[in-house]
């Protein structure tokens, strides 16, 4: 046994991340221990059964493809090409997210994700203890109960990663310790999943290349495709007011909102307004935490550290790429103390970044992209990102088809590139075109080359 064998590591949550981790840690000889409080998800149907899914991008499949479980995954993975554009009196419309065929990103179903990693962490010797709870760091240990029969016990183990999500209770331990300072940023909307069944002969009811939008100003439904013809839908929808969940308690008022808002689903009004009744109604919020970690003794990860809104289809490949970077920065065989002050010095920035374009990415779906300008712009960027693409990529594209360039650059340069856009637009040309000139000089003036190392890339 290697030396790195015969140290034990535990990983704490095997939601999305933790598996990656403990997958990534085993291939590097570490003795992994992979704690989690709900029972085998492989054994038993998640969520009652619901099928629901997420958007997988370019950013979280570098890090699937490093620990050689992408190819496992793929079978399970639908590529949707853009926004398929839902406007209560016209007919649907698609707005793709790149320009080129190889920008797409990708509907997976979560349990199946979950599945496959699970089962590439055990394979890789990694020892899977379910049904074990942590309560969080108490007395200098992460204190743990093995649910049945009950036994409380302290870890055992050179170092614990804690991806335990949003709701992190050693994040909490943590900053009961004052070691971590968290700030919670509620987004006062809520959402709730229901089901669009597949049409009789089990075909998809819309286009399953597509993410769907219905936006409606305030709030919004969106639809992901599943490969068994059914779309698991999301509506986001403020907790109260007059258009809210509060709002939608009684079923006839239901009923209206459904007819009212969501006239092309018609069809499928009853099974829809049944499944709004009986799925649960979920909470999001930003989670600001600083202060990852403690000593070399434990590290937070994934939603854990900074858990976001959806809306730019980002936590978990975020969560993913802290996995690679963590892995990534165990090649400079500094102790944990340095290795986790460093992956926190590098990656909050970024992960501060992607917090912040995700609350204006539901701005975008839910309201601009409707708007005639937010489109102008749209097709102008992509004009420019096909002029000089060293230098201007749409931020969308950064973000999700661009691993290399890290959501701090991203958000940075596409703040620039807005400005420059907006200037554009403002100096159109008598014709209505754009003035090629000072396009030109704009993007050459404001925007340097993107070279082939982001200098915000260790930052994550
Ligand atoms: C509606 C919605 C849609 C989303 N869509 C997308 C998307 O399209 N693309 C995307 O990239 N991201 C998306 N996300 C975000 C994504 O779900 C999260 O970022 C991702 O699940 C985070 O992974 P994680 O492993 O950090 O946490 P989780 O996946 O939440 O896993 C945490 C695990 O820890 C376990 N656990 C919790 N507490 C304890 C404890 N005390 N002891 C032991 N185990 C514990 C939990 O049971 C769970 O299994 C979405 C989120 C929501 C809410």
């Amino acid at each position: 046994m290697s030396a790195a064998g015969q140290r034990k590591v535990a990983v704490i949550g095997a939601g999305l991340t933790g598996p990656l981790l403990g997958l990534l840690l085993a291939r590097r000889g570490f003795a992994v221990t992979l704690l989690e409080r709900r029972p085998d998800p492989r054994r038993s149907a998640a969520d009652g059964g619901r099928s629901i899914n997420l958007a997988l991008a370019a950013r979280g499949m570098r890090p699937l493809a490093r620990a050689g479980v992408l190819q496992q995954v793929e079978p399970f993975l639908l590529p949707m090409r853009g926004r398929m554009v839902h406007e209560l009196s016209a007919a649907p419309v698609l707005q793709r997210y790149g320009q080129r065929s190889q920008e797409v990103i990708y509907s997976v179903g979560r349990a199946e994700l979950n599945r496959v990693l699970i089962d590439a962490a055990e394979r890789a010797g990694v020892t899977l203890c379910f049904e074990h709870r942590c309560l969080g760091f108490y007395d200098q240990a992460l204190r743990c109960v093995e649910e049945r029969p009950g036994r409380t016990f302290d870890l055992e183990c050179e170092t614990a990663i804690a991806a335990d999500g949003a709701g992190s209770l050693v994040r909490e331990s943590l900053e009961r310790c004052g070691v971590c300072a968290v700030q919670i940023e509620p987004l006062g909307h809520d959402y709730k999943e229901m089901s669009l069944p597949a049409l009789p002969d089990g075909s998809h009811a819309l286009d399953p290349a597509a993410l769907h939008i219905w936006p409606r100003g305030g709030f919004m439904l969106i639809a992901l495709p599943n490969p068994d013809g059914t779309f698991t839908l999301t509506l986001f929808l403020p907790r109260s007011g007059e258009q809210s969940f509060a709002a939608l308690s009684e079923d006839a008022a239901l009923g209206q909102f459904f007819a009212a808002q969501f006239p092309d689903l018609a069809a499928f009004h009853a099974g829809l307004c049944a499944d709004f009744r009986r799925n649960p109604q979920g909470q999001l919020a930003t989670v600001h935490a600083r202060g990852w970690h403690l000593d070399g003794r434990v590290l937070l990860l994934g939603d854990a550290a900074h858990a976001i809104v959806p809306f730019h289809g980002q936590g978990m490949n975020a969560g993913f790429e802290d996995c690679a970077l963590l892995d990534e920065l165990l090649d400079t065989g500094e102790d944990w103390a340095q290795l986790y002050a460093r992956f926190e010095q590098a990656r909050r920035p970024s992960t501060e970044a992607i917090a912040h374009m995700a609350l204006e990415n539901y701005r975008e779906m839910r309201e601009q992209v409707r708007d005639r300008k937010f489109q102008r712009l749209k097709r102008l960027a992509f004009e420019l990102e096909q002029r000089f693409p060293e230098r201007f990529i749409p931020r969308y594209s950064m973000v999700m088809f661009h691993p290399e360039i890290s959501y701090l650059q991203a958000l940075r340069r596409g703040q620039v590139q807005a400005g420059i856009l907006e200037r554009l637009e403002r100096e159109r040309t008598a014709d209505g075109g754009i003035d090629a000139a000072l396009a030109e000089a704009l993007v050459r003036e404001q925007l340097p080359p993107l070279g082939s190392r982001d200098p915000d890339r260790r930052t994550g």
